[in-house]
């Protein structure tokens, strides 16, 4: 019997989630449906119990329904409740269960794909929003070195940095400050500002050849950061294509109890996806 799966966003049209589990999905012989649900954060709870009531077993959730998501969860992994936000829920008999696979998906990436060490990177963390808060803990249970967070909105990088509860490793800091701070052996993009006109400013100085780069971003998203990266001479530079395919996968193994294989479907979407890739 065919199971129905989606994922919830908004927008949501260039979703690559749908294509990502059809793949998983043949692979492993197993019978799904996901589409792609495109909802406003006023109706996304109207939403997601339509989608219940039509048979849903499980879904994804993107911008800007994380956090939301998490509210209307019955029961939520440790991970999810460390991030305040989920990306993966599981239907029970009684509700929601909810998950949060966008810190693993990154570290699995950045350890096993890329086979990159971050033990001891000095780590600069730009944005304050659902994606941020997942793969914050990810990266100091990684074994990073100390955390500096900075966000557009203050407010929110002092909460996230409060919420990891851990001041003398993992520290907030204006957007301003950012010439300040020196040098980092890791920066990870987690803001949409690529995904708008606007681009952020940053300075040259927080790059050296040792730095790896990262946007969570794909596709036309990641290239002013990329750009960026690479013409300040970070010597590795990523976007979240690989980061995607993991959480993903990590997804899709709690909804099937399988876990895929992640090469392949990698291999077709990166010949597809635009950027300033040269981390392969
Ligand atoms: P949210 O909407 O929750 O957060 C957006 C963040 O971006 C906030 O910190 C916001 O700051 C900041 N921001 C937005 N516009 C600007 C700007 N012009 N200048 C500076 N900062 C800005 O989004 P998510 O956290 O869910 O997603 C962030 C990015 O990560 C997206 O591009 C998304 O596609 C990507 N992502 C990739 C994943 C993957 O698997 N590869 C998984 C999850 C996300 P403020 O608080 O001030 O508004």
């Amino acid at each position: 019997m065919t199971q129905h799966f989606a994922v919830f966003g908004y927008p949501i049209a260039h979703s690559l989630s749908p294509r990502i589990h059809a793949a998983f999905a043949k692979q492993q012989g197993i019978a799904i449906d996901y589409t792609a649900i495109e909802t406003t954060p006023e109706n996304f709870s109207e939403a997601l119990k339509s989608f219940h009531k039509f048979g849903g077993r499980g879904a994804n959730i993107t911008l800007p329904h994380k956090q939301t998501a998490f509210a209307l969860c019955e029961k939520t992994s440790e991970r999810a409740q460390r991030a305040g936000a989920v990306n993966t829920l599981i239907r029970t008999e009684t509700g929601w269960d909810g998950d949060n696979t966008d810190g693993p998906g990154l570290i699995h990436d950045l350890t096993e794909r890329h086979r990159l060490d971050l033990r001891g990177r000095r780590t600069l963390l730009l944005g304050a929003g659902g994606a941020a808060r997942g793969v914050a803990p990810a990266l100091l249970d990684a074994g990073i070195d100390e955390l500096f967070v900075v966000n557009r909105t203050a407010g929110k990088a002092d909460a996230l940095v409060d919420a990891i509860g851990q001041p003398g490793r993992v520290h907030p800091r204006y957007w301003e400050d950012l010439k300040d701070l020196g040098s980092f052996d890791l920066i990870i993009n987690a803001t949409s500002a690529g995904r708008q006109a606007s681009s952020t400013a940053l300075p040259f100085t927080l790059v050296t050849t040792r730095t790896l780069a990262v946007d969570l971003s794909y596709s036309e998203a990641a290239i002013a950061f990329m750009s960026w990266a690479k013409a300040a001479n970070a010597g590795n530079v990523l976007d979240g294509l690989g980061m995607l395919i993991e959480q993903a996968a990590i997804g899709f193994s709690i909804w099937h109890g399988v876990r895929p294989e992640t090469d392949e479907i990698y291999g077709q979407l990166r010949k597809e996806v635009v950027g300033l890739h040269n981390g392969d």
